[in-house]
């Protein structure tokens, strides 16, 4: 009942809670694509970065192996193109790896090399550059003994050496790697890839790593050469894509969790105890009035203030949809200090002027326990300018605890000035006990005995009920009257005041009041 009735503001928190999943869910999907791509990028990176550190280490190497090489010819002995010298060339290329061949100038010409004797005039080769200790390095020179590709030439005094370029380059790379060797001035050594020869081209004297035209690359410098590692992005999203593999099932562990605590946080808000609290702390609680009238002349004198709980959606939940949650939570007093306001506000002027006699309050058994409700009451009332008599309490038995405390209370509200009323009286199991004990003004006579009554037939209990008031000098009220017989009954026993549907149902303030206006007239009846 509960939830129906506030199907708006259920539907709202429906509505955040699924908006607040899914923004979580986004985020732990953006989160995990992102921390998929920095680890992929940053792995890539340091791999490229090892890779072209060991080419650079490797070029370092194999060019001090042939210095070294060089230096040794230009101390030895023997006349370089006698056989002797030539046979220590072919010695030479046969025993260092890189060296293809070996050749020597005299004045000018190139006289022989490790294939024999030349003669011929020495070609140009301009010099890349110079290492440390004096060795003249030419990058993709073309040799005249061999029209085969491009060689690396090295040049110490009259002897120089050729070099293949693939001893530089790594051969067995990953999928997607491109690996160059160069000069700082950027002359690469081989022939590049044709894509890759434009790229290099591109990134001369940008940074040493980044992310640039469909490569990630890692550029090293060292000694004399600089070396640039990259890779595809085709690759790179190979490697993201095992990468989110890997982590998926973190995120959606992660992306459970939050959809879990999620649903249980609108669970909660749904819970009718949140709702209730929700209510209490908006003020959203109002009264209604059901007219009182006086029996003997049908003039309305006053009304019962019934609480109310209007919803966003224009229906009403009634008393018993969410009362007793209120007593068992401890939220009721709250509750009671609502109606207490509203009532003043909205009856004080009627009272204030004298056209309303009194507003009925009902009382919880925690107010009655408490006694909170009386400062707030004061405080309404005189904000108001309420007479305290123009206020009635209501309290059931089943709302006194103890009699002792209740009596004390109900003592104090007494002589504060407010008439008190026992309400549901026969209902409980010791009404007599608390007819005696209390100090009251008034017996409300519960419907159900006004409702057992019919024409003709008297009912002994209420018959004795109104002996019983009557002695005792109480005021009495009778609930629930719903006919013309109840109310001709309870009329000829005396019955002062009543209240029912036969007069009116529990209404807002702008209805009750235009009732009180035009209900004048029964007192004619
Ligand atoms: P109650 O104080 O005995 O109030 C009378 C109840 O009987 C009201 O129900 C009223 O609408 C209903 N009633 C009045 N005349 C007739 C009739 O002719 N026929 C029938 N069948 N019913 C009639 P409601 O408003 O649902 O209130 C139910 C109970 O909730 C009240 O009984 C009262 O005990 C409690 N209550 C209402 N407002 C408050 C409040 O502000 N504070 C506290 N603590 N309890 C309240
Ligand atoms: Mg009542
Ligand atoms: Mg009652």
């Amino acid at each position: 009942f509960l939830l129906k009735v506030t199907h708006m503001s259920r539907a709202r928190i429906v509505r955040t809670g699924i908006a607040a999943g899914l923004l979580g869910v986004a985020l732990l999907m953006a989160g995990t694509g992102y921390l998929a791509w920095t680890l992929v990028v940053q792995h890539t990176a340091e791999r490229l970065e090892t890779l072209a550190r060991l080419a650079s280490q490797r070029a370092d190497s194999t060019v001090a192996q042939a210095a070294a090489a060089l230096r040794e010819l230009n101390r030895s002995p023997l006349p370089p193109c006698s056989a002797e010298g030539i046979e220590q060339m072919r010695l030479l290329v046969i025993d260092t790896l890189a060296v293809k061949a070996v050749g020597y100038v005299e004045e000018e010409v190139f006289a022989c090399s490790s294939w024999g004797v030349e003669g011929h005039a020495l070609e140009q080769w301009p010099e890349d550059l110079r290492t440390a200790d004096g060795i003249g390095v030419s990058i993709n020179v073309q040799p005249s003994v061999t029209s085969a590709k491009p060689m690396l030439a090295l040049r110490d005094a009259a002897f120089n050496l050729l070099l293949d370029p693939e001893h530089f380059l790594e051969t067995s790379l990953a999928p997607g790697v491109s690996l160059a060797l160069g000069t700082p001035a950027g002359h690469w050594l081989g022939t590049p890839a044709n894509g890759f020869a434009h790229f290099l081209a591109r990134i001369h004297g940008e940074p040493h790593t980044a992310l640039r035209d469909g490569y990630l690359y890692t550029r090293v410098r060292h000694a004399n050469w600089q070396t640039v590692a990259a890779v595809t992005r085709e690759e790179i999203l190979r490697d993201l894509w095992r990468e989110l593999l890997m982590l998926a099932p973190l995120a959606l562990l992660l992306s459970g969790l939050w959809c879990w605590l999620v649903a249980r946080r609108v669970r909660a808000s749904l819970s009718p105890l949140a709702m209730l609290t929700r209510a209490v702390a908006n003020g959203e609680f109002s009264a209604f009035y059901q007219p009182i009238l006086d029996l003997r002349d049908g003039r309305c004198i006053g009304a019962e203030a019934l609480v109310r709980w209007p919803r966003a959606d224009g229906s009403v939940v009634m008393p018993e949809g969410f009362l007793a949650l209120a007593e068992s939570s401890g939220l009721i007093e709250a509750i009671t200090a609502q109606v207490i306001s509203t009532a003043c506000r909205e009856l004080g002027p009627s009272l204030a002027s004298g056209q309303l006699q009194h507003v009925s309050i009902n009382l919880s058994a925690q107010d009655v326990a408490s006694g909170n409700f009386l400062p707030r009451l004061l405080e309404a009332r005189q904000r108001a300018g309420i007479a305290a008599q123009s206020i009635w309490l209501e309290v059931t038995e089943g709302s006194l605890l103890s009699i002792d405390a209740a009596h004390r209370r109900l003592a104090q509200s007494r002589e504060a000035g407010h008439p008190i009323a026992l309400d549901d009286f026969g209902t409980g199991y010791s009404s007599l006990q608390y007819l005696r004990r209390l100090p009251l003004d008034q017996l409300k006579i519960d419907r159900s005995f006004v409702q057992s009554l019919s024409a003709g037939t008297p009912c002994p209990v209420t018959d004795h009920t109104i002996a019983m008031a009557r002695q005792l000098e109480l005021l009495l009220v009778a609930e629930g009257i719903e006919s013309d017989e109840q109310l001709q009954y309870l009329r000829q026993r005396g019955v002062h005041y009543g209240q029912g549907w036969l007069f009116g149902k529990a209404m807002p303030r702008d209805e009750f009041l235009a009732y009180v206006a035009s209900h004048h007239w029964r007192a004619a009846s």
